[in-house]
């Protein structure tokens, strides 16, 4: 259980603040989450880590010298959003290009991705190493596919030693790509864990049983057996993780390996020491040099009680970076040099993006347009205050359980930014383009980033001037649902919302070339869109974090398909009166 909190929805926020007031040596505020108070050299490569809130150390307490720039930080369990990282990054960057670190994971990805890409076009070199380090999430063959746990802090230590010895971004990248090869992890879980204002674990464990494969975001492990003794356990994660060496590692020719025995938050460090001391044994036992053991908590999931051992196989290169001083909020190994603040009053205010008060032109019939506009955000947010709970819970069967709060978050940022930009006079296009961008910016997840490509796409086809066509409208859901698909590149069948969005795109267009009214057409394409997100119960799912835990979600829908079709029948509600007056 988590006992204390204010508002859960702030929790994340107060987190952050506080742990700016505790560790202001180390860390200021900046827009999306903290970067250094202290002077970095001009021209080295900026390390920027991140991901969701509520794994601490991870990620904000791992940075400092010999570690990260920046950490962008998302709401709890939830990947922070473009804008964030966007912002984390620009504030972290210090002429030396970007290097970019997370663990992998569905809407982390989709959000460094499309910052990176923002970054890039303006200018800012950057490169991106997804850590993939947990053995149980995926097969050897699709390694790619892992999920990042622990070992995020063995990658992102190397990248950033290696930042800080004066490598290029190239070679940072280089030497994150061979740590995360050389990084491997294996977890289990005894209890899930409660966020804060929840009354229901994540997931739980049955009495005395012991979850195999845990994830960090309370995601249900993936196989279960007996709890095993302290030393049963240690020859479990030892014998696992010896199956499958990565390339070059011979433990006949004298390996090195830094172990890093990872409490999730509940076990305690008597309990991590008594498994530690098996864990030592094994791998002497198998002639492997051990080198800086860690024991301790590195990557956490507030209460869970569960425990990883990451082993990192070091290289000549990798072990002489491994030797270089850190000293951060929660990670120091040696000394580092004394370090200067940065002159506060030199910082813009980076936690104020300014509220965007002013919109571009318009005319009276695309302002009038804006307030159906805001209607129809406003339809949005209810439906899915309606079905908050209903939707969380679909998504825990198979994903995190965070779809309903999400969904909940975002659209009601886009209602906010619709609001206010309606009443600065803005048109139906802008209107909608800053609710896509406050959805974006406050929902995080994958369905975050996603929602607000299916509404900026809508925006850009309405546009400012005129009263927007039905086929403009067909357009841009067309749009949306091409941006959805080139950016998450999920296809028909992989049991995403794509699977309801593509007939509701394509029902649309063909009810309108039909001749259709607006109104009409949208209902018909809702109808289909109804009957398309129930399918998905059929289907196992092969993208997003749902795919670790495919076989649990058959004979439930999609929650990102089911929250679709809430919306767009709705929607289609709101249209039938609107039309009629
Ligand atoms: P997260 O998965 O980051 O926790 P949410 O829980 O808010 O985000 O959303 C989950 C939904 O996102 C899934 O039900 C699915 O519909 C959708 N989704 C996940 N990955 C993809 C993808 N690659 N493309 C399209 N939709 C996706
Ligand atoms: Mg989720």
């Amino acid at each position: 259980m988590t006992r204390l909190w204010n508002e859960p929805s702030a929790f994340a926020d107060e987190m952050i603040d506080g742990f700016v007031a505790a560790n202001g040596r180390y860390v200021r505020r900046v827009q999306g989450g903290v970067a250094r108070s202290t002077v970095s050299p001009a021209g080295q490569v900026a390390v920027v880590i991140g991901g969701g809130s509520g794994h601490y150390p991870a990620f904000g307490g791992l940075v400092g010298p010999g570690l990260a720039h920046g950490a962008a930080m998302g709401n709890l369990f939830a990947s922070p959003s473009t804008q964030q990282i966007q912002a984390v990054a620009k504030a972290a960057e210090g002429g030396g290009g970007v290097f970019f670190s997370y663990g992998n994971y569905a809407g982390d990805v989709l959000n460094f991705d499309a910052a990176q890409e923002r970054l890039r076009a303006e200018g800012i070199a950057c490169e991106t190493v997804a850590v993939t380090d947990d053995i149980f999430s995926a097969s050897p063959a699709e390694k790619h596919k892992r999920r990042g746990i622990a070992g995020d802090l063995t990658v992102f230590r190397a990248a950033a030693a290696a930042a800080e010895a004066g490598y290029d971004l190239a070679e940072v990248t280089r030497v994150a790509r061979l740590a995360n090869e050389r990084t491997r992890s294996f977890g289990v879980a005894f209890t899930g864990c409660t966020l804060p204002g929840a009354e229901q674990p994540l997931f739980s464990v049955p009495e005395g049983r012991m979850a195999i494969g845990l994830g960090i975001h309370g995601e249900p492990g993936i196989d279960e057996t007996d709890i095993p003794t302290a030393d049963g356990l240690a020859e479990l994660l030892v014998e696992k993780l010896l199956e499958e060496l990565p390339d070059g590692v011979d433990t006949a020719q004298g390996a090195r390996v830094v172990p890093v025995l990872n409490g999730l938050g509940s076990l305690k460090y008597e309990e991590l020491f008594v498994v530690y001391r098996r864990v030592a044994q094994l791998l002497e036992q198998a002639g492997i040099e051990i080198v800086d053991p860690h024991v301790g908590e590195y990557c956490t999931s507030f209460d869970m009680a569960g425990v990883s051992l990451t082993l990192f196989w070091l290289d000549d290169e990798l072990a002489g970076l491994w030797e270089t001083p850190v000293d951060t909020p929660a990670y120091r190994r040696g000394s580092v040099a004394p370090q200067s603040l940065r002159d506060a009053a030199g910082d813009p205010d980076a936690l104020d993006a300014g509220a965007a008060s002013e919109v571009p032109p318009t005319d009276d019939d695309s302002h009038a347009a804006a307030a159906t506009v805001v209607a129809v955000v406003e339809t949005i947010a209810e439906t899915i205050d309606t079905h908050v709970d209903e939707l969380g819970r679909l998504d825990s069967i198979a994903g995190d359980g965070d779809h309903g709060i999400g969904m909940q978050r975002g659209s009601h940022a886009a209602l906010d930014a619709a609001r206010a930009a309606y009443a600065a006079g803005a048109g139906a296009g802008t209107v909608l383009e800053r609710a896509a961008d406050g959805w974006s910016d406050k929902a995080g997840g994958t369905s975050g980033a996603l929602w607000g490509v299916i509404l900026s796409s809508v925006a850009g086809a309405l546009g400012d001037t005129g009263r927007p066509s039905r086929a403009a409208v067909a357009t841009g859901v067309a749009a949306g649902r091409a941006g959805v698909m080139a950016y998450g590149k999920a296809e028909v069948g992989d049991k995403t919302l794509v699977d309801a969005l593509v007939p509701f795109s394509a029902t649309l267009t063909a009810q309108i070339e039909g001749g259709a009214r607006l109104a009409d057409a949208w209902r018909v394409a809702a109808d289909a869109t109804t009957q398309a997100a129930l399918a998905t119960a059929d289907l196992l799912p092969r993208m997003g974090r749902a795919r670790t835990h495919g076989q649990n979600s058959v004979g439930t829908p999609d929650p990102g398909a089911v929250s679709l079709a809430l919306i767009v029948t709705a929607v289609a509600d709101l249209l039938a009166t609107t039309e009629r007056n």
